[in-house]
């Protein structure tokens, strides 16, 4: 027979006995154990799925730990009891690398002015407001940027990200050079210049009454100003234009070219008796004696126009 304090120490073991069998039912079961979900897309921070493990809590009977669960690629989840008496139970999710064309992608320019060389404006890619690194998370390549016209930058996720995405940005035709007159009669002037890359058409403007006027436009290098007056000075200038479906670009103006059309044989000119050049009326070689003719007739006499007052 036991005495009682032997009785006493049986029950205790027995109490202590089932209480371990109370604990050790929390043990995990790797079958009871869920997750909410298995892929992620990346979003820059870490990604948490919910875990539940069938009739126990968290925090209670177990707890979850992630590892590798920022970056693209296979995340790890384990679950421990509270205990630590079980084996690690672990789960796995993956997270995909994101499309860049979810990040926000900005240029240093939209619109620039040719100069010879290609166009490279610089690219700043920021996503969940985090500036993303070129070489880490994407690459940048330029495509129809070295002329003219609507020209592309193509942005292409590397690491965590993956596709591309492609921003537009526009080239202007460069100023139109070598602006000069071909040809003058008494009525027209006809301007050349010299090729722009990527200009699909060209624009010749004629200052009138204190404004720039379009005078006509051509898509060759040549126009011809007409219905002009007779030895009067006019003003030139050109700029090319590159027409794209949407949008024109314009070059900047040529310098301006100041052009005297010819005499018509109806002007009126000075002759003296003795020289053989005709003049304008305030030209200094013929303050006196001077003689009003019109150009045709000063013509039919042989005078040559006089380098001081004509150029
Ligand atoms: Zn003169």
């Amino acid at each position: 027979m036991l005495n009682r304090s032997a009785k006493q120490g049986v029950v205790i073991f027995l109490l202590a006995f089932c209480f371990t069998l109370a604990v050790s039912a929390y043990n995990i079961s790797d079958k009871d154990v869920s997750i909410d979900f298995d892929t992620a897309i990346y979003t820059g921070r870490a990604i948490c799925p919910e875990v539940n493990v069938r009739h126990l809590t968290e925090g209670k009977n177990y707890f979850v730990t992630y590892t590798n669960n920022v970056n693209a690629g296979r995340a790890v989840i384990m679950v421990d009891d509270v205990n630590d008496s079980c084996p690690t139970v672990y789960r796995y999710f993956d997270i995909l690398p994101c499309n860049i064309s979810n990040a926000e992608i900005k240029l240093s320019y939209t619109e620039a002015t040719f100069s010879g060389k290609s166009k490279k404006p610089s690219v700043t890619v920021t996503f969940n407001g985090k500036v993303l690194k070129e070489g880490r998370d994407y690459t940048v390549s330029y495509k129809n940027n070295k002329k003219s016209g609507k020209a592309q930058v193509i942005v292409k996720g590397k690491g965590n990200f993956c596709g591309e995405a492609v921003k537009y940005f526009y080239i202007r035709p460069e100023k139109v050079k070598s602006l000069k007159v071909k040809k003058k009669t008494s009525g027209t002037v006809t301007l050349t210049w010299s090729r722009v890359t990527g200009a699909t058409e060209y624009r010749v403007y004629r200052y009138v009454n204190g404004k720039w006027k379009l005078a006509g436009s051509t898509e060759k290098t040549q126009f011809t100003v007409k219905k002009l007056s007779s030895d009067k000075e006019y003003k030139f200038r050109v700029r090319a234009v590159c027409k794209l479906k949407s949008k024109k670009l314009y070059g900047r103006y040529s310098k301006v070219l100041r052009v005297r059309t010819r005499l018509s044989g109806n002007d009126k000119i000075y002759i003296s008796p003795k020289g053989n050049k005709y003049h304008r009326k305030n030209c200094s070689y013929i303050k006196t004696n001077k003689k009003k003719v019109t150009y045709s007739y000063a013509k039919s006499k042989g005078y040559t126009a006089c380098s001081r007052c004509f150029d």
